[in-house]
């Protein structure tokens, strides 16, 4: 196994480390207090080829392996996780979909949108009260003649009070998961609408949203694949989707161990910098040897996409990733604002902002629960869910 990124993956990686240090890390504090990101920052994640990262050269896209792509989605991670979800959601989850799964009317459509930020995608999947069980979902999808008319509530739908498009599952038949059929829906169609969640612990900064769907009619072109295969589809999305959650909880946790080593070396207490305490020191090694161990596992991860490796055998190796860099996440900001002692807790230092960032990390795309799940029925064959 071989991680290194090539050259051209490098100059990728570097690009995303150079805007962040530039573009994002000056921004974060502002953003966090106003609640709301400036989403002028899509023209530029545009401008960098970051919305097109993986999808063809014809739709708009920037040819690149999934490695780039990881390593990306660290860098954003590193910087604000608000915008890396923006990207995430909107290119790994929407627009890899529709590339994977479109017709041609439907990427040719979608993804020169897409990719160009003139649009972005929002993933609606989960509902008020369907999560860790998609197959319960009970948003319906009624054929009325040549169209379909979709009724129903989701919940936590990121990007959605932003997106121009949403891919949404919905229920064709009563048979439980094989009943389920994705949809792509422009957003501005009559019976559409995004309230936006306010309150979070962190992503203060990201549109977190319920959408309500009455009579949302649309036609049978809008239907993404075959009539009750949309749980696959969000599946296979929501798999690659966790490397890109994997990475960045690495971006987060290296982003706190930074500022941590940084402090360390110049507070002093009893006479000298308390980088020197060995007690210090303990918090600053478990932390990075924690962040290693998580980088490694999310490089095998997303080295495992460009191999090709079916996606039922990727599940185990991306769920490892996405458990320990998500839980490690949560770890190391926690102990590094230990680091920092009272100014940990104000927001002169951005310690606590990445700590509340990393709390949905071992929630979203499948809890730390299910990543055990996962990874129980790849062992034994036995699925316990
Ligand atoms: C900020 C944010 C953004 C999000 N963005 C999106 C999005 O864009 N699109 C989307 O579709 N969803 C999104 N989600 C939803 C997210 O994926 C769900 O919250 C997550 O899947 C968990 O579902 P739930 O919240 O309903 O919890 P539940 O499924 O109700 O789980 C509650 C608890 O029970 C545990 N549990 C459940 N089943 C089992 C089991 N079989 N064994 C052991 N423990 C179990 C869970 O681990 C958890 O601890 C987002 C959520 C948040 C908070």
């Amino acid at each position: 196994m071989d991680f290194a990124l090539d050259e051209i993956d490098q100059e990728i990686a570097g690009l995303a480390r150079t805007f962040v240090d530039r573009e994002i890390v000056p921004h974060i504090r502002d953003w966090d207090r106003a609640e709301s990101v400036d989403i002028s920052i899509v023209g530029r994640l545009e401008e960098l080829g970051f919305l097109g990262l993986g999808i063809a050269e014809e739709y708009g896209g920037t040819p690149s392996s999934f490695q780039a792509y990881a390593a990306v989605m660290e860098e954003l991670g590193r910087g604000d996780n608000s915008i890396r979800g923006i990207v995430s959601v909107s290119l790994g989850l929407v627009a890899k979909s529709i590339a994977s799964h479109g017709t041609e009317e439907q990427r040719s459509h979608w993804l020169p949108r897409l990719t160009s930020g003139e649009a972005l995608g929002c993933f609606g999947l989960t509902e008020p009260d369907s999560g860790s069980d998609p197959g319960s979902l009970r948003t319906r999808a009624r054929r009325d003649g040549d169209d379909w008319v979709l009724d129903g509530e989701k919940m936590f739908i990121t990007n959605g009070t932003w997106a121009a498009v949403a891919l949404l599952f919905a229920r064709t038949s009563d048979e439980g998961g094989r009943g389920v059929t994705a949809f792509l829906v422009p957003t501005d169609v009559p019976g559409f609408t995004a309230r936006s969640i306010e309150g979070k612990l962190g992503l203060r900064g990201q549109a977190t949203a319920a959408l309500s769907l009455e009579g949302v009619r649309v036609p049978d072109s809008a239907r993404l694949g075959d009539l009750g295969r949309g749980l696959p589809i969000a599946l296979e999305a929501l798999t690659k989707g966790r490397i890109s959650v994997a990475a960045s909880s690495v971006g987060v946790a290296q982003a706190a161990l930074d500022v941590a080593l940084g402090y360390a070396t110049e507070r002093r207490q009893f006479g000298g910098p308390i980088a020197a305490k060995q007690l210090v020191q303990e918090l600053l090694a478990d932390s990075a040897v924690e962040i290693d161990a998580a980088r490694l596992l999310t490089r095998r991860a997303a080295w495992g996409v460009d191999q090709g490796t079916a996606l039922r055998a990727l599940s185990l190796h991306v769920s490892m990733a996405k458990l320990a860099a998500s839980e490690a996440a949560v770890a190391v900001t926690n102990r590094c604002l230990q680091v920092l002692g009272g100014y940990g807790f104000i927001d002169e230092f951005p310690l606590g902002k990445y700590l509340r960032d990393a709390r949905v990390l071992t929630l979203y795309e499948g809890t730390s629960q299910i990543q055990k799940l996962i990874i129980g029925r790849e062992l034994t064959g036995l699925n316990a869910m």
